[in-house]
């Protein structure tokens, strides 16, 4: 068994002073791979995710955000054996992530997404690969967080674990691509240096996709017009602009619900989530797992102080 932080080292072999490795025990904040990340990373058992690429840090709050990338040390292929198929270039690591379902780790020599041009390139090879049907259509952006060795599922309590360990195994990138005889995607998305996305063409949102497959009615720049799910509750009907979501960085920062109507005044993500949640959405593939968390814990506060605030005017 390859303890996590001996995992995170190997892959980040290489690393400049100013580039750290990010991780999260899932929905509980990020931490770089400083003395207390690493001890908490080898001491508490989680469903552990880390960042493919490195990030500027200089103290304060971990980000993993398109801005403060510097640098992806590998491409991985998600749900090989199931909605994947292996291609047949050797990976430098295999990692069970459940049963008979597989990622593929392909070490990388350093590649530059720093900036809008090699964050696109990089993303543009996942989604070549996925759509050549070697990945998860879900796994892509230079900012994606990624199953690690040891992470508990809570679900269903299967650990993933690493079934093959090669990493003197490390590729260009470019040259990889060619052995996989897969062209990069062309992807011109502008956002590595504001963090915001303006077309609706270039959201990677995996809640907005699932939405979009129920049907949505319409955007403006910052919403997508979707039904209420709590529509039933409402006294009015039928306003296509009543009730939106903000998809990740679409507009502004992060993501939002916002419903018109008396009866939703208090529902934001967390309700929004909670309700996808139920109807078969799989909450744990978003990967801005920090921005969501707040907005969870601002979201339950309201409805505290809410409650708080009836009791004492009632
Ligand atoms: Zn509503």
């Amino acid at each position: 068994m390859v303890a996590r932080s001996e995992f995170l080292s190997a892959v980040f072999d290489g690393r400049e002073f100013d580039e750290h490795a990010v991780f999260s025990p899932n929905f509980k904040g990020k931490y770089v791979d400083n003395e207390r990340g690493l001890r908490l990373l080898d001491s508490h058992d989680d469903g552990w995710l880390y960042c493919v690429s490195s990030v500027r840090w200089h103290g304060g709050r971990v980000h993993s955000r398109l801005r403060d990338l510097r640098r992806a040390y590998v491409l991985p292929l998600d749900d090989i054996g199931t909605k994947s198929r292996a291609p047949s270039v050797e990976p430098s690591y295999i990692l069970e992530t459940s049963e008979g379902n597989y990622q593929y780790g392909y070490l990388l020599e350093p590649y530059d997404v720093s900036n809008d041009r090699g964050a696109n390139y990089y993303d543009g090879c996942l989604r070549a690969m996925a759509e050549a049907g070697y990945n998860d259509q879900g796994c892509i952006g230079a900012h994606r967080m990624i199953k690690m060795p040891g992470a508990i599922n809570h679900k269903n309590k299967f650990v993933t674990r690493v079934t093959k360990w090669s990493p003197e195994l490390r590729y260009s990138l470019k040259k990889l691509m060619k052995q996989f005889g897969v062209k990069a995607q062309r992807v011109s998305r502008k956002s590595a240096a504001e963090g915001h996305v303006s077309d609706l063409r270039n959201v990677k949102d995996p809640l907005y996709d699932w939405l979009v497959e129920r049907g949505v009615k319409g955007h403006n720049d910052t919403f997508v017009y979707i039904t209420c799910p709590w529509e039933f509750e409402h006294s009015s009907r039928g306003v296509v602009s009543g009730t939106g979501y903000s998809p990740l960085d679409y507009g502004v920062e992060g993501r939002q619900f916002k419903c018109m109507h008396g009866h939703c005044a208090q529902r934001g993500m967390a309700e929004l989530l909670q309700w996808a949640a139920t109807q078969g959405f799989d909450v744990s593939g978003l990967d801005d797992l920090e921005v969501l968390h707040n907005r969870l814990l601002r979201s339950a506060m309201r409805g505290y102080n809410n409650r708080r605030t009836t009791a004492t005017t009632v």
